[in-house]
């Protein structure tokens, strides 16, 4: 990287990384206050960045061979439905937060599966931060680089995902799954049991986010949500229970009711997932999971019949405690939990099932819990 960036800019370029992430529980609950339990995974975009005296922000992705100029000065919000609104983006939200930014030269590279639910828009827009944080010689906490890049997401590139990708592809810690409440922008790090491996297994069925039904269910769930608040007056979905929900069923959309319910019932599962942790009860978790899809499935309809058979397939091998649909929905990868010792048959045999049931070969990966950015970038650690 640090190669092809000085061939390309003539500049040394100092180099960032960040990862890519999977939920292992807690799907579509971080736009309404709710709780995640995400994970950063290891494969990682990395930034070089060397100053240049033009004025002029270039971004260079290895990942599209291609190479895109901004002017600093006069960077409006302009995304053009390109790769280059996520840099961009960032750039532009520093500057929200009081920070401007110098010209510069960036390279981007990744190993980030694009558009697979693993969040390598959040691992560019964080690797990217880091990058232009140091050139400014600026420091910022967690939530603060946490929320300017969801910033640029949401109001730059446009996408209305959650806080959840940010702050853990930045805050992440190795070996160690973080249970983020997403409203107070706390979190605890939680161990997973030295039995077990996270299998992520890639539907290789592409979701959009952006655009489409990933924006029609925050609708449907912003909806259900006003109807709470003017007639339970809980503030978030976060706030209320089941009981409510159903109190108000009449006054929603059957549709808000049932997103609505998924996002109720998906806080509490994610409550008991950081106990059963806690307990060492690794079974419990698996279960949790299991319940999970299927309310992603029925209740939140954000799953695809691909995903519900790679589960499918999953949940009958052995050593698998736990599948279900990560990410947005819509397509995208799985993640499981699968007793370590049977880790690498699992993958063989759900490759080979999802194969003969789908026509489809799945990409899999065995993942460890891995660093988040700032951890990175403490360590001295690029790659
Ligand atoms: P996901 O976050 O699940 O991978 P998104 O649609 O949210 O899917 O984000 C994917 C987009 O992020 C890509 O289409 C691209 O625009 C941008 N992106 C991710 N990694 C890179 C990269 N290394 N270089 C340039 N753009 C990237
Ligand atoms: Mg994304």
């Amino acid at each position: 990287m640090r190669r092809s960036h000085h061939e390309r800019f003539g500049g040394a370029g100092r180099i960032f990384s960040a990862p890519a992430r999977v939920n292992l529980i807690g799907e579509h609950t971080d736009y309404t206050g709710g709780l995640v339990m995400p994970m950063a995974i290891g494969f990682r975009t990395v930034a070089a960045i060397s100053p240049r005296s033009d004025g002029r922000a270039v971004f260079y992705s290895d990942n599209y061979g291609e190479e895109v100029c901004f002017e600093t000065t006069a960077l409006e919000r302009s995304p053009r439905g390109h790769w280059s609104d996520y840099a961009a983006g960032v750039l532009w939200s520093l500057r929200q937060e009081g920070i401007a930014v110098a010209g510069f030269s960036m390279s981007l590279a990744g190993d980030v599966p694009l558009g697979a639910g693993l969040s390598s828009s959040a691992s560019v827009e964080v690797a990217a931060a880091m990058a232009m944080l140091s050139l400014a010689d600026a420091e910022l906490p967690l939530k603060t680089v946490a929320t300017l890049c969801r910033r640029a997401e949401n109001e730059y590139v446009g996408a209305k995902s959650g806080i959840m990708d940010q702050f853990v592809v930045a805050g992440a810690v190795a070996h160690r799954a973080m249970l983020l409440d997403t409203r107070a922008l706390e979190f605890e790090l939680l161990p997973l049991p030295e039995e077990v491996r996270v299998v992520i297994a890639n539907s290789m069925v592409k979701h959009a986010v952006a655009t489409g039904e990933y924006g029609d269910r925050r609708d449907e769930v912003e909806a259900g949500q006003a109807v709470l608040r003017r007639e339970r007056g809980t503030e978030l979905l976060r706030d209320a229970s089941v009981a409510d929900l159903e109190a108000c069923r009449n006054r929603m959309s059957e549709a808000s009711f049932l997103r609505c319910r998924h996002i109720i019932t998906e806080n509490a599962r994610v409550v008991e997932a950081r106990a059963a942790l806690l307990d060492g009860y690794v079974k419990r978790f698996g279960e949790l999971m299991v319940e999970a899809h299927a309310s992603m499935r029925d209740d939140f309809a954000a799953s695809a019949p691909e995903v519900d058979a790679l589960v499918e397939i999953a949940l009958r091998q052995a050593g698998c405690l736990g599948a279900r649909i990560t990410g947005g929905g819509f397509g995208g990868c799985t993640v499981n939990v699968v007793a370590a010792d049977q880790a690498e048959s699992f993958v063989a045999a759900v490759r080979r099932e999802y194969a003969r049931e789908m026509k489809i070969e799945a990409d899999c990966f065995i993942c460890a819990p891995s660093d988040g950015a700032l951890a990175l970038a403490k360590k001295g650690g690029a790659a």
